[in-house]
């Protein structure tokens, strides 16, 4: 199976590079546009015509060079089949690379890229992680961009052949919440309280910006929900990391809960003040499967209904078992631990018994239907 993964690196270009680059992404968004135009009054999304039609010129009017004048008509056709882009404006703010003009150059981390009038080095600006990804690597494509405040990137596309699944010795099982972002089956826990406090100090600013709606607050409103989905971002990829090094050490898969239910979690009463909490756990649950799939290790989807008012020792399912939204005390047996943890091992179970008969691939959305008739309330009480 190919696994794409997109690297952004910034560049550090010269000021004259810097023209080149502008210069370049004004001739492509604007033969992008003729295309587009042409492509529009042909009725007619297909490769070869337009190349046909609009190749010499794209290569005089705009002078691009052949791959870039290739490379525009491409983006054209595949943006034009898809009908809410059809009569899209192609902005000034990226343009296409293929292997022929462009390349990457280890030893002083640059990379050669066609412009409008010449070939360029251009250097960059790389972090630890950017530079471990593209270590021996020669990538085949990748794509120029240009951001609002004018800094350049590069988005280096990586293809990569994922290792088989291997055979697990075991399941971990993880139970993911929202006051706990994710639990383990051995009690390991990764609590949301550090996120919750840095948004509850905003909070108070979101709203006065949101009262005052001049257009400053909206900009600032901007910032402060970049910073916080940013700072969620980090969380979870810490999580997911944790959970894929546990798994890997381990020679184990990884059981959770299923991207379906995911929907149903979320009540319509706290749909607003959810919002951004749904969207943090879908993005986790995200996180573990692609970083999964990289590593080789299974992941099990099972169903999580039941697995947090489920006793975990005996098996006795109540409503009554969950005295609180952290503790757990079964009715039956007197077993008692954290809640989360208990549907952690819940989750495990069920994975040790599914494994055999699902794959590693997540089924579908579960029948709305059936979705709509059990309602789950776990952003409060938990499920
Ligand atoms: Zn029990």
């Amino acid at each position: 199976m190919k696994i794409v993964r997109t690297i952004i690196c910034t560049l550090a270009p010269t000021a004259e590079q810097r023209t080149e680059l502008d210069a370049t992404l004004v001739a492509f968004a604007d033969a992008c546009n003729f295309t587009a135009e042409v492509a529009r009054s042909m009725h007619s999304t297909n490769k070869v015509t337009l190349q046909h039609t609009c190749y010499q010129a794209l290569r005089q009017r705009f002078g691009l060079s052949a791959n870039l004048a290739i490379r525009a008509i491409a983006r054209v056709c595949a943006a034009l089949k898809v009908p809410v882009k059809m009569h899209s404006v192609f902005a000034l703010t990226s343009a296409d690379y293929d292997a022929r003009i462009f390349s990457f150059r280890e030893w002083d981390w640059t990379f050669s890229m066609t412009l409008l009038h010449s070939r360029a080095y251009l250097a960059t600006k790389l972090g630890h992680y950017q530079k471990r990804q593209l270590q021996g690597r020669l990538p085949r494509s990748a794509t120029l961009a240009k951001r609002r405040d004018g800094t350049f990137f590069v988005h280096v596309v990586l293809t990569d052949t994922a290792p088989e699944p291997a055979e697990p010795d075991g399941v971990i099982g993880v139970d993911l919440g929202i006051k706990n972002l994710a639990t383990t089956d051995d009690g390991e826990n990764f609590s949301g309280d550090a996120v919750e406090a840095v948004r509850k100090r905003y909070g108070r600013m979101r709203r006065t910006c949101q009262k005052t709606g001049t257009k400053s607050a909206k900009r600032k409103l901007q910032t402060i929900r970049l910073r916080e989905s940013r700072m969620q971002a980090n969380e979870n990829h810490r999580i997911s990391n944790r959970l894929i090094a546990k798994a890997k050490d381990t020679g184990s898969a990884i059981a959770c809960e299923d991207l379906a239910g995911i929907g149903d979690r979320i009540t319509a009463r706290k749909a607003q003040r959810s919002r951004l909490k749904g969207w943090a756990f879908y993005q986790l649950r995200t996180f573990i499967t692609y970083k999964a799939k990289r590593e080789g290790i299974l992941v099990v989807p099972v169903d999580p209904r039941h697995t947090s008012r489920t006793c975990s020792a005996c098996g006795h399912c109540e409503k009554r078992n969950r005295k609180s939204r952290d503790a757990f005390v079964c009715r039956q047996c007197g077993y008692a631990l954290p809640a989360d943890w208990n549907a952690a091992k819940n989750i495990k179970a069920r994975g040790e018994v599914m494994h055999p008969v699902v794959g590693p691939v997540d089924a579908g959305p579960r029948n709305p239907v059936e979705g709509t008739n059990k309602p789950r309330h776990l952003s409060g009480s938990g499920s």
